[in-house]
C-alpha cells in the first residue's frame, strides 16, 4: 500500500498509539475526580499541556483542548465574534479556507455580521496591500490559515499579524495552523496571533483531539456548557489517553520537521519531474513552487480526478480528489475555483500528500502508476 492521503490524515506513530493504549488501560481514570487514579490522569493532562505549550512557546494556562481542528475553529471563530458584538461586525477571511472556517464564518454572516474576502492570487496567496486596505476600525476578526490544505500555499501570517494588530490591538486574529503545524515553524511568540486551531491526526496522532491556544488576555464565549473543564471554556470529560498521545505526536513532528519536510521534498521534485517529462503539456500543477513540501496538487487533462483515484487505488495507491473534506460532494473544489483554475482542468485534479512514513521508491512507483494510467486512456 502506498499512502499519499496524508493532508487528509495520517498514520498515528506506534509509540503513540502504544502511549495511548497504555493509558487507556491503566490510567483510565476521569481528571477531574478526587481519588488517587483521577489525580494520575489529571497529571498526565497537565503534564502534556506544559509538554505542548512548551513547544510553541506558550504558556500552558493558553492550551485548551478539544476533539479536534473542526471544533477548536467553531469555537475561535463564533466564541471571539459573540465577545465582540458590540464592538463591531466586521470580519475579514480568504476565499481559500477550510469549511470548518467557511461554514463557522457563513453562520455569522447568516446571523448578521459583515463577512468580507481578501483577495488572492493564482495560488491562494492573499496580498498584503489588500489586508492593510480593507481593514477598518470596527474589523473585529480576522481569519487567515496557515498553510491551505489543498494546495499547500504559505499564507503571510505573520507579516498579516503584524498588519492587523499595528491597524487596532483589539482586533482579534485567528490562524487554522491544522496544516501548518508541524510542516513550518510555528510558535506564539513569532506568530502574534490571539487564536490558533491546531488538530493531531494531521500529524501522525490520534483523531478527535486537537487544541485552541487563547492568547493571555483573549476572551471567546464558550461554545459547550457543562461541567465547567478546561477553564470552563470546554466543558466535557477530558480525553486523557489521546491528548497525551497527542503531546508525543507534536514533540515527535516537531524533532522530525526538518528531516520529514527534506524527505518530501525529494518525493515531490521525483513525482514532478517524472511527470512533466512523460506527460508534458497533458498535466499542470497547482501547487505554488514556494508552498510545503508535503502538498502537491496537480491537474491532468482528459481524465476525472475520480477516475484516476480508483485506477489508483486499484494499485493500492491511496490520494485524494481536491480536498477530502469535500471529496464525497460532486462539485469543484472552492479553493480551486477561487484560484481561478478553469474548469476543466479543475475536474482533472488530484492532491497528493506526503507524511513521515513515505518513502522515495514510493515515488517512482506512484509516478509510475499515474503515467501508465494516463497513457491507456
Ligand atoms: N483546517 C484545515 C486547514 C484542515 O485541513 C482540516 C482538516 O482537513 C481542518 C481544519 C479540520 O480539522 P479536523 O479534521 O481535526 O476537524
Amino acid at each position: 500500500m502506498i499512502y499519499f492521503d496524508n493532508s487528509a490524515t495520517t498514520k498515528p506513530y506506534k509509540e503513540v498509539v502504544e502511549l495511548i493504549s497504555r493509558i487507556m488501560l491503566e490510567d483510565f481514570g476521569n481528571s477531574s475526580s478526587l481519588h488517587n487514579l483521577g489525580l494520575r490522569a489529571e497529571r498526565i493532562l497537565e503534564e502534556t499541556r506544559t509538554n505542548i505549550a512548551a513547544a510553541i512557546k506558550a504558556r500552558s494556562e493558553e492550551i485548551i483542548f478539544t476533539s479536534g481542528g473542526t471544533e477548536s475553529i467553531n469555537m475561535a471563530i463564533r466564541g471571539s465574534a459573540e465577545i465582540l458584538k458590540r464592538s463591531g461586525s466586521h470580519i475579514l477571511s480568504t476565499p481559500v479556507e477550510h469549511a470548518a472556517c467557511m461554514e463557522s464564518l457563513k453562520e455569522l454572516e447568516r446571523i448578521g455580521y459583515d463577512l468580507e474576502y481578501l483577495e488572492v492570487d493564482e495560488f491562494g496567496n492573499i496580498i498584503l496591500e489588500d489586508l492593510r486596505n480593507k481593514l477598518r476600525k470596527d474589523t473585529i476578526l480576522v481569519n487567515i490559515m496557515a498553510v491551505n490544505n489543498e494546495l499547500g500555499t504559505i499564507e503571510p501570517v505573520f507579516d498579516a499579524a503584524r498588519i492587523i494588530k499595528s491597524n487596532n490591538k483589539k482586533t482579534i486574529f485567528h490562524v487554522d495552523a491544522v496544516q501548518g503545524f508541524g510542516k513550518i515553524p510555528i510558535n506564539t511568540r513569532d506568530l502574534e496571533a490571539d487564536l490558533i486551531s491546531f488538530s493531531a491526526h494531521k500529524i501522525h496522532g490520534p483523531k478527535g483531539v486537537g487544541m485552541l491556544y487563547i492568547r493571555k488576555g483573549t476572551r471567546i464565549h464558550p461554545m459547550m456548557m457543562g461541567g465547567g473543564h478546561e477553564r470552563k471554556i470546554r466543558s466535557g470529560t477530558v480525553n486523557v489517553p489521546c491528548i497525551a498521545g497527542f503531546g508525543l505526536a507534536v514533540c515527535t513532528k516537531i524533532a522530525n520537521m526538518k528531516k520529514d519536510q527534506d524527505n518530501c521534498k525529494k518525493i515531490k521534485d521525483l513525482i514532478i519531474k517524472e511527470l512533466i517529462e512523460a506527460l508534458g503539456s497533458r498535466m499542470r500543477i497547482n501547487s505554488p513552487p514556494d508552498g510545503v513540501e508535503n502538498i502537491l496538487n496537480i491537474s491532468f487533462k482528459g481524465i476525472k480526478s475520480e477516475t484516476l483515484l480508483h485506477f489508483l487505488e486499484m494499485q493500492e495507491i491511496y490520494v485524494s480528489s481536491g480536498s477530502a473534506c469535500h471529496s464525497k460532494k460532486d462539485t469543484v473544489s472552492h479553493v480551486l475555483k477561487a484560484v481561478g483554475i478553469p474548469r476543466a482542468w479543475a475536474e482533472g485534479a488530484i492532491r497528493l500528500s506526503f507524511g513521515s512514513f513515505n518513502t522515495i521508491d514510493e515515488a517512482e512507483i506512484a509516478a509510475k502508476a499515474i503515467i501508465d494510467i494516463m497513457e491507456k486512456i
